[in-house]
């Protein structure tokens, strides 16, 4: 079956405005509350959200194989469950309906009451019900930043890092969708010099910029998915700000990794973009040396060229872009990640999230993290509107985006927009 969807030709009869990040050819998969407070799978074009459970229900989805109650749930675990030719089909036949050409749903007026809302009418919620959430440490340059700062310029990645994307078992309670403010946590830390830690809240809370992504089931316990098949056990994409507190990080990593520094929240876009429509801007990843072993050779290009952004705005300010990133900087791919995950027959299930790492580019304006834009604190950032930052201060605002674009074709992610809170106090 071809990716039908994908047509960069094709308008649609909704309105799209001018660089929208969701045109037809995009078609995203999300979780929202509609304006009668019922719960739904639904997709994007410009900004109209479209319930997906309405339309089945209406006859629209008739000609797939597709249970009555796919899209009437709270998550989109079964219906990603159901792999990848479904997903196709059904983003095939969305784009079919919303062909400008298509009367079937634009000239009757009483099914689209039933199933288009304007964003304002909706509440977006998390996607997927994340059972396992991974996070990978994937780029070279944050790697060898973070190397340089907390240990040695000259040593700055550890032996194994070039061969093996390195990752941990990350904290799912705590993943929450866009919009949804998060407190400064309270944690251990220890002061440069002192002999015993305190408790209180992070001095040093930070974001990552991040992309994560959606598995379906992949494997039974045992069996490990080889590289070249890997990408068809990923859904799609999110932006992910994998918040941090540097302070706790430091003291308590050793040695057993990040825990409660990274455990206090992570926010993620509510659009999951697909693998597929993300396919016109396929790349190729950093070149690898050493050669990786034969179980991580991916053959072609494995990575995507999504332009990253993150903006910084203080509670009483404008927004300053602080950071230009780019998804095709990320040293180990995603099929590199996954086959690397399940090689010693670790099980992985429909709606689990595995975490990018921080998205460092080559330059200091394309560093992904507080902590390397302002080196540990020792260069602060200064913002436009007066001020500076070497770490988030209570009541700032952080906004990721993420977009594709090529040929006048744009695929784009939306945002993830989280406030930071003060600390509850002690
Ligand atoms: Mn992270």
């Amino acid at each position: 079956m071809a990716i039908f969807a994908n047509d960069p030709t094709r308008t649609s009869w909704l309105d799209v405005p001018a660089d929208s990040d969701f045109p037809i050819q995009n078609i995203p998969f999300g979780v929202f509350l509609t304006r009668d407070d019922i719960i739904t799978i639904g997709t994007r074009i410009g900004d109209t959200a479209i319930d997906l459970g309405a339309m089945h229900q209406l006859g629209y989805f008739s000609n797939i194989p597709l249970t009555d109650d796919i899209f009437l749930q709270d998550s989109l675990n079964d219906f990603i469950s159901d792999g990848k030719n479904t997903w196709r089909a059904v983003r095939n036949r969305i784009a079919e309906v919303f062909d400008n050409a298509n009367p079937e749903l634009r000239d009757n007026p009483e099914h689209r009451s039933i199933i288009l809302f304007d964003l304002d009418e909706i509440e977006m919620q998390l996607p997927v019900h994340i059972g396992d959430y991974t996070d990978f440490y994937s780029s070279r340059e944050h790697a060898t930043n973070v190397g340089s700062m907390f240990r040695d310029p000259e040593n700055a990645l550890m032996p194994n890092w070039l061969h093996l994307p390195v990752g941990y078992h990350g904290r799912s309670s705590t993943i929450i969708p866009s919009g949804t403010p998060i407190r400064r946590p309270n944690g251990q830390t220890i002061a440069q010099g002192a002999d015993r830690p305190v408790f209180g809240p992070s001095r040093r809370v930070d974001f990552e910029l991040e992309m994560a992504f959606i598995t379906t089931d992949a494997n039974s316990m045992g069996e490990p998915i080889p590289i070249e098949e890997a990408e068809d056990y990923i859904f799609g994409l999110v932006l992910f700000n994998d918040w941090s507190a540097r302070d706790i990080q430091k003291w308590e990593y050793v040695p057993l990794g990040p825990f409660l520094a990274k455990s206090f929240a992570s926010s993620i876009s509510p659009w999951i973009v697909t693998l597929e429509a993300l396919e016109p801007f396929r790349t190729s990843s950093p070149a690898q040396e050493p050669q990786p072993l034969p179980y991580l050779r991916q053959p072609g290009p494995g990575s995507f060229d999504i332009n990253l952004e993150v903006d910084l705005i203080p509670e009483e300010g404008d927004p300053t872009t602080i950071s230009r990133s780019n998804f095709k900087y990320m040293y180990w791919t995603m099929a590199q990640q996954l086959a690397h995950h399940t090689s010693n027959g670790c099980k992985v299930n429909s709606g689990d999230m595995m975490g990018s790492g921080t998205i460092s580019g080559p330059t200091p304006d394309s560093y992904g993290s507080m902590l390397e834009l302002a080196w540990g604190g020792k260069r602060p950032l200064e913002l436009p509107g007066g001020g500076t930052r070497t770490f988030i201060e209570d009541g700032d605002t952080v906004v990721l985006k993420g977009y594709s674009k090529k040929d006048g074709l744009r695929i784009g992610f939306g945002e993830v927009r989280t406030r930071l809170l003060p600390a509850i106090s002690l």
